[in-house]
């Protein structure tokens, strides 16, 4: 009974180089005061690419570093260690001044809050242009005009919105011109942190349509950071799951939560409701799991004192066929004897 360990490499997606590819990633954040030598593990050994025109959905509770990662990627924090290649150029290794307004016209970033990303002082016309201006998109007058009103009928705006303030606008229609202004620079990757998370569910939906007709029709590669499991299913085409810092299981959308190989994943999955499954979900085990992602001293799942995993990062697993790009990182991790399918040790699961 022998299971298919992956090399170091990331299983890249689509065809030719990825559009970003995320290598050893790690963050340490220093915590109490200046003199203190206590730090916080954010990011450990991150690996994760994006195809391009794919969208990797991003999954993990709150505090297990999906924002860390996305603002790492993004340059506005900087990692600890690791790579971080856009087009196959290192960017950490690139002059910073040089690189910065060069790679924000790369690559561009959606964040939760739509109220607090649009200063209320200004019309949704300035935030468009400005983000025109600044990556030097201006054409003249009347070119800038035809720009702005496409970006706005591209994001399911009226361009009589233009004129308008922040705070005329619903939550849902902030969002959009929030990506109506990352579009102006006609990036190649968007990393969306929890863009929907502060929306009223009847809106989200279609902010998930619109991620999904960029993807379609423009080509874009996006990231998309949640932690709602149907929502992922939903829309990527990817999910990478993240646990206490680490990516403990990557594969399709259908097939990872189809066929979750983590008990980590499992235990999310368990909790998205579902009619057609019945009483998985333990409320109180993911309560302690919560607390675990936030002080993860050892993993939360090993809780065999007969046969603790070991003290090493566990190496990564293929799950099922290779085809579908499914792997996991957990020592729990069996495969069923003389098969390619799944099979778990289930008696640490539940
Ligand atoms: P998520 O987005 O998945 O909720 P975050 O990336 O925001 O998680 O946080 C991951 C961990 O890093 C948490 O323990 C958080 O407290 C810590 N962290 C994030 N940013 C900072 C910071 N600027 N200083 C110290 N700790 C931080
Ligand atoms: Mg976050």
């Amino acid at each position: 009974m022998s299971s298919t360990v992956l090399g170091a490499a990331a299983p890249t997606a689509g065809t030719g180089q990825p559009a970003l590819e995320i290598r050893g990633l790690s963050k340490t954040f220093p915590i109490g005061g200046l003199l203190s030598r206590k730090s916080v593990r954010a990011l450990h050994q991150v690996d994760l690419s994006l195809g391009r025109g794919e969208i990797v959905a991003l999954v993990g509770e709150s505090g297990s570093g999906k924002s860390t990662l996305a603002r790492c990627v993004a340059r506005l924090e900087k990692p600890s260690s690791g790579e971080i290649l856009l087009d196959g150029v290192d960017v950490l290794k690139r002059d910073r001044f040089q690189a910065s307004r060069a790679y924000r016209s790369q690559l561009q970033m959606v964040f939760q809050d739509p109220f607090g990303s649009l200063n209320p002082a200004h019309r949704i016309e300035h935030f468009l242009r400005r983000s025109l201006a600044i990556h030097g998109k201006a054409g003249s007058a009347a070119a800038t005009q035809r720009r702005l009103e496409e970006l706005m009928a591209t994001v399911g705006l009226q361009p009589d919105m233009l004129n308008s303030y922040p705070h005329e606008l619903s939550g849902g229609q902030r969002q959009r011109v929030a990506i109506a202004r990352a579009l102006a620079v006609e990036p190649q990757v968007i990393l969306a942190d929890e863009p929907t998370s502060m929306l009223d569910v009847s809106v989200r939906i279609g902010i998930l349509n619109l991620m999904r007709k960029l993807r379609d029709e423009q080509g874009i590669s996006m990231l998309y950071i949640t932690h709602d499991l149907a929502s992922a299913r939903y829309l990527a085409d990817r999910t990478a799951v993240m646990f206490a810092g680490e990516l403990v299981e990557e594969g399709e959308s259908l097939d990872l939560l189809a066929n979750p190989a983590h008990p980590y994943t499992q235990l999310l999955v368990s909790a998205v409701p579902d009619p057609a499954r019945s009483g998985s979900y333990d409320p109180v085990r993911r309560a302690e799991l919560r607390a675990a992602v936030m002080s993860p001293a050892s993993c939360a799942f090993d809780g065999d004192p007969e046969q603790p995993c070991s003290a090493e990062q566990p190496v990564r697993h293929r799950v099922g066929s290779p085809d579908n790009r499914h792997w996991v990182r957990c020592h729990l991790y069996r495969p069923a004897a003389g098969s390619a399918g799944h099979a778990l040790v289930e008696s640490k699961v539940s």
